[in-house]
């Protein structure tokens, strides 16, 4: 079935509040048609801002993170409910610079996923192997293992609510893009393990995007494959011209 791609932008821990707004008008005025859905995700203490940017475009606020609590003493944390009231409908989990750099288990990407889904959000579920796990020919069980404990509890009822993102750790930021081909194997893998999951219809809806280096040069050919849905973006998303470069080849 026809799948309606969708392109994320993470900023990451860049931008200020003036270049961040600055993009985001960019952005909001660069994308005049919804062939496309298009989210971008700032850091947390713009959210407001460059939300009040994009009001009333077509481009949609995202965060970068989560705590998966509704409310309480937890110092320093975001809440679901605090991303919903600042106007953000997606929120990313798993992503590789969190499960690696920052420890963030299986078990508490879960907690994420479901709290962010409990509470009305879109997540974005991140996968993805490492270097040394696809040198060691374990990318699919590592592929297979990510999604079976990350979503542990998903109701397929919520297929709308849920992107998966397949980001090679070796492709993120480094400038080495998946050849179309791996992508599509790996996107393929993650749509088979769903259906086996939660049955061929919910699969069928799934959207899974490609993550890792994606350009304007590159991205067509990525999103010409079967099972590639989309693309999250990191560096490529700080520059209007490049991050509407992929928009326009995605539609
Ligand atoms: C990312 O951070 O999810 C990402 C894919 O980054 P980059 O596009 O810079 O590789």
């Amino acid at each position: 079935m026809p799948r309606t791609k969708l392109i994320v932008g993470n900023w990451k821990m860049f931008t200020s509040a003036a270049s961040g707004k600055t993009l985001a008008t960019a952005i909001a005025t660069g994308v005049t048609n919804d062939r496309v859905r298009v989210a971008v995700c700032p850091p947390f203490p713009y959210l407001a801002q460059i939300g009040e940017v994009l009001r009333g475009s077509r481009v949609a606020l995202g965060a970068q993170n989560m705590y998966p609590v509704t409310e309480g003493a937890f110092t320093g944390e975001i809440s679901p409910a605090m991303l919903l009231d600042v106007g953000c409908k997606y929120v990313i989990t798993g992503h590789s610079e969190r499960r690696h750099g920052l420890g963030e288990t299986d078990e508490f990407i879960n907690q994420k996923v479901c709290a962010a889904i409990e509470a009305g959000l879109h997540v974005i579920l991140c996968v993805g192997e490492t270097l040394e796990e696809r040198e060691e020919q374990r990318a699919k069980d590592v592929l297979r293992h990510q999604l079976a404990l990350g979503l542990d509890g998903f109701d397929p009822i919520n297929i709308a609510q849920l992107t998966i993102a397949y980001e090679p750790v070796w492709a993120i930021g480094t400038g080495k893009t998946a050849t179309p081909a791996l992508a599509q194997e790996a996107h393929a893998y993650v749509r088979h393990r769903f259906t086996k999951a939660f049955g061929l219809d919910a699969a069928d809806h799934l959207v899974i995007q490609y993550g890792g280096s994606v350009k304007p040069e590159n991205v067509a050919e990525l999103l010409h494959q079967p099972d590639v849905d989309g693309a999250l973006v990191g560096g490529a998303s700080l520059k209007a011209d490049l991050f509407l470069g992929i928009i326009r080849s995605a539609a």
